[in-house]
């Protein structure tokens, strides 16, 4: 598993790479990899998140039927419109400010704005591009942003295992959120299970895909 996102990171210029069971799951990993920072106690709670952050961001037209798999870990969304909201919202319970590639001409913060004011602010980023590559720039823009997580559809356009995805970032999260699904028992997302034979064929259908 680990080597397999090692290469898939290295074919993409991102840090960091997991398969998931799906974009949709890769979504909630992310949030719990965010939520918990990898720490033990926080992995057994979670969704109880008496004792951690408990907010996502996201401008209202970036809202989407996916992001109930971010709300599955316990969060509650804040939406914004303008910049001025966008700051007043920010507050010591936000935990990460969310994205979704498709939305990028719907909202009035565009997406390099957006990561900007998140890492003044000091607060991670997730971006949803499941079903937007092709073009491949719709992948590598956000990773070349900086955006910290990056979710994508292993069975849509890139046309791998249909059941898979990958989420892809900054290290020290992917490695949270690691820990926070197989072959881990005692995690939110346990029941997220990616097989082997998905996993080395999301790594070649990229692989086959960027070629
Ligand atoms: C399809 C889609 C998902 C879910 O992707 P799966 O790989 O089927 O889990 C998530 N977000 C968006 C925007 C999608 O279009």
């Amino acid at each position: 598993s680990e080597a397999v996102g090692v290469r898939i990171a290295a074919m993409v210029g991102a840090p960091a790479a997991m398969v998931t069971s799906g974009a949709a799951a890769a979504l909630t990993l992310g949030t719990a990899a965010v939520l918990t920072g990898g720490r033990a106690e926080n992995i057994l709670a979670i969704p109880d998140l008496t004792h951690m952050k408990s907010e996502v961001i996201v401008q209202k037209t970036h809202r989407f039927p996916y992001d109930h798999m971010i709300r599955n870990c316990g969060i509650r969304m804040v939406e914004v419109e303008t910049r001025e909201q966008l700051h007043a919202a920010i507050n010591p319970k936000t935990a990460l400010l969310l994205f979704l590639n498709k939305s990028n001409n719907l909202g009035q913060i565009k997406m390099q704005e957006f990561v900007e004011i998140a890492r003044k602010a000091g607060l991670p980023t997730m971006m949803d591009a499941a079903a937007d590559v092709p073009p491949v720039e719709n992948l590598l823009t956000p990773i070349k942003l900086g955006f910290d997580l990056i979710a994508v559809s292993g069975g849509k356009g890139i046309r791998g295992p249909q059941s898979a995805g990958i989420l892809f970032g900054r290290a020290d999260l992917i490695k949270a959120a690691r820990l926070n699904t197989l072959p881990y028992s005692d995690t939110m997302g346990r029941s997220l299970k990616v097989n082997k034979e998905e996993m080395v064929g999301m790594m070649v259908a990229l692989d086959v895909f960027l070629k």
